[in-house]
């Protein structure tokens, strides 16, 4: 897989792509990367990316500056990015150009896995009022929100993005480590434990200190369920509407609407 950030500001990437297990995933060149300073591909003498966005009235100007599109698409063309119309994915492979923006679709673990089936992600990082509409006419395939704010910069949401989607590329982290996360099949992941045994008055439940696989097995499921009850309704009605829940967990998840659930701990 191979990440394209054009940003104006490449050294807060930069940090992410260099440090811990990313920076093993580029080692092992499982991960490539390439970081596009938009301001390299100004064509004035003070190296301008940005300007007033038109609209105003009465003379009064609309807030903020917008970025020009001319340097986002040369910067474009510089990493082999052509406009939608113009595209031929059997010399280019499977690639998406993606815009972070907080007025985008909501970015999901469903699309951090299909981006990870992806050979290259072209990512534009937006900063000021964001950019202009002919550069996602043109050239973006989607356009993302990383959640319901609004952040300055595009260059953390556009972060927030390739660590979804890097950790799920194969040998980056172990396959069972992705498995019963948060998110994976419908549940939110369940309370965890480390040593010491007993930290401030507070013990690890008895029934992680058993050994007995099934009574742990049970007892995440239970404390999985009895989470996203609590914090995330929502998504218990989703993996009902689809199906996604075991017949266990369905019948777990009666068991604690009614109020039956036992003994957490056992
Ligand atoms: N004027 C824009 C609006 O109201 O939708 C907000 C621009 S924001 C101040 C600057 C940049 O930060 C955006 O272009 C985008 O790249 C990024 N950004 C901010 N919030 C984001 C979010 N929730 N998801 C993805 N990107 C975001």
């Amino acid at each position: 897989m191979k990440f394209h950030v054009l940003t104006l500001f490449p050294e807060i990437p930069r940090a992410f792509f260099e440090n811990s297990i990313m920076a093993k995933a580029v080692d092992r060149g499982l991960i490539q990367y390439n970081l596009v300073n938009i301001r390299d591909f100004a064509y004035d003498t003070h190296r301008t990316c940005d300007d007033k966005p038109y609209g105003g009235v009465l003379g009064k100007r609309v807030p903020g500056m917008l970025m020009l599109p001319e340097p986002l698409s040369f910067a474009l063309d510089s990493v082999g990015v052509k406009p939608k119309t113009e595209r031929d994915e059997t010399t280019t492979g499977k690639r998406r150009v993606i815009y972070c923006t907080p007025s985008g679709k909501p970015f999901t673990q469903d699309l951090a896995r299909q981006y990870a089936e992806q050979d290259e992600l072209v990512f534009i990082c937006g900063r000021y009022e964001g950019i202009d509409q002919r550069i996602i006419d043109l050239y973006v395939d989607d356009e993302v929100s990383i959640g319901d704010y609004v952040l300055s910069s595009g260059e953390v949401a556009v972060t927030v993005v390739i660590d979804a989607v890097y950790r799920l590329i194969d040998g980056v982290i172990s396959s069972e480590s992705l498995e019963d996360e948060s998110h994976s099949d419908g549940l939110l992941e369940y309370p965890q434990y480390t040593r010491p045994e007993i930290f401030r008055d507070l013990s690890v439940p008895e029934v992680l200190l058993s050994g007995h696989h099934e009574k742990i097995r049970k007892w995440r499921l239970r404390k999985r369920i009895e989470k996203t009850l609590l914090f995330r309704p929502d998504l218990i009605e989703k993996a009902r509407d689809s199906a996604v829940l075991s017949e266990e967990a369905e019948l777990l998840l009666k068991e604690l609407e009614n109020g039956n659930g036992s003994d957490p701990q056992n």
